[in-house]
């Protein structure tokens, strides 16, 4: 089963306490259709600039990521700036300079209409309402958002979570968008907009995933090495989705794997800057990283 994304490309500016990179590939959607890939393939909708080299094009065309619907416009590439301190759970933004984004109109290949999972990754929720009125039939939709978005277009960001099967959001933002502190009653409110299912991430503290009849708890696995945490949340919900699409089945234990499965590919992002360790993952380290988070729990 392909999956659709629909979300940023980007330029990267980044600073942790281990390294500053400038201009790396990142944005939601690519973190995403990257992670998402190593479970089913991927259609991609975006825009880039002119300026956009061929070797990030090509690292996504070397997997089954469909590129027919990244839009390349005269301009400059998305391009966002952010910095980490010791406690990485929260990316400061420096700055965010939209460049090619701020007129930009999704338009599906016709081939893509008729995708059966879809991502909205972290882009202006009116984007992810254009995607979704050109959608003829979809069997599963997941949506993420962010502070900026929850910030400046809170009411547009509720019109998306109304519209979604499961939304994917991170602590902070859950809070931010309820005005509750507890997780469990900002699930339950963001529950009774519409979704059937919300995942709340935690960062290095694992997930939560929420119906309306139960709570599963993620752990997060504890790792040596956190180089840059940018696009975990991304890289979750690649995995997250990638295993569901896999399956093809929306089961309760197929949702608590995919909760996993999606933790574990956020688990090796944050090894390394931009997708350098997802570059080189095997299908066998994510079986092994799998296993370790089964038995970090059992008892
Ligand atoms: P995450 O760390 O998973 O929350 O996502 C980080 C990615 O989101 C980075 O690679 C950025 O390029 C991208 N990003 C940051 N701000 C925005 C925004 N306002 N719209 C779309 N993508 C963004």
């Amino acid at each position: 089963m392909t999956v659709l994304v629909v979300g940023s490309v980007a330029f990267d500016t980044v600073t942790t306490p281990f390294g500053h990179k400038e201009k790396i590939l990142g944005g939601s959607a690519t973190y995403f259709a990257y992670s998402c890939s190593f479970f089913a393939p991927v259609n991609l909708v975006a825009v880039v600039g002119e300026d956009f080299p061929p070797s990030y094009r090509e690292l996504l065309e070397k997997r089954e990521i469909n590129l027919e619907g990244l839009q390349v416009r005269p301009g400059e590439t998305f391009h966002w700036g952010g910095s980490y301190k010791y406690d990485m759970n929260e990316a400061e933004t420096e700055f965010t300079d939209l460049n090619v984004f701020e007129d930009f109109h999704p338009d599906l290949p016709p081939s893509y209409r008729s995708s059966e999972y879809i991502l909205l990754a972290n882009i202006d929720p009116h984007l992810q309402l254009e995607v979704l009125e050109q959608i003829e039939n979809p069997r599963l939709v997941v949506g993420d958002t962010m502070n900026l978005w929850i910030e400046l277009k809170k009411e547009t960001v509720q019109e998306v979570i109304r519209k979604l099967q499961i939304l994917i959001i991170n602590d902070a933002e859950a809070r931010q968008l309820t005005g509750e502190v507890s997780l469990k009653k900002a699930a339950a409110r963001i529950l009774k907009l519409g979704p059937e299912y919300v995942v709340v991430k935690k960062g290095e503290h694992g997930a939560l995933f929420f119906s309306r009849r139960e709570t599963f708890s993620a752990p997060g696995l504890p790792l040596e090495t956190v180089v840059d945490p940018t696009g975990a949340g991304d890289t979750f919900a690649g995995g997250f989705v990638g295993y569901l699409a896999k399956m093809g089945e929306i089961s309760p234990s197929a949702l608590r794997q995919a909760v996993i499965y999606g933790s574990v590919m956020a688990s090796f992002n944050v090894e390394d800057f931009s997708l350098d360790r997802l570059k080189n993952l095997q299908w066998d380290d994510i079986i092994r990283r799998y296993q370790e988070f089964k038995s970090l729990t059992l008892f």
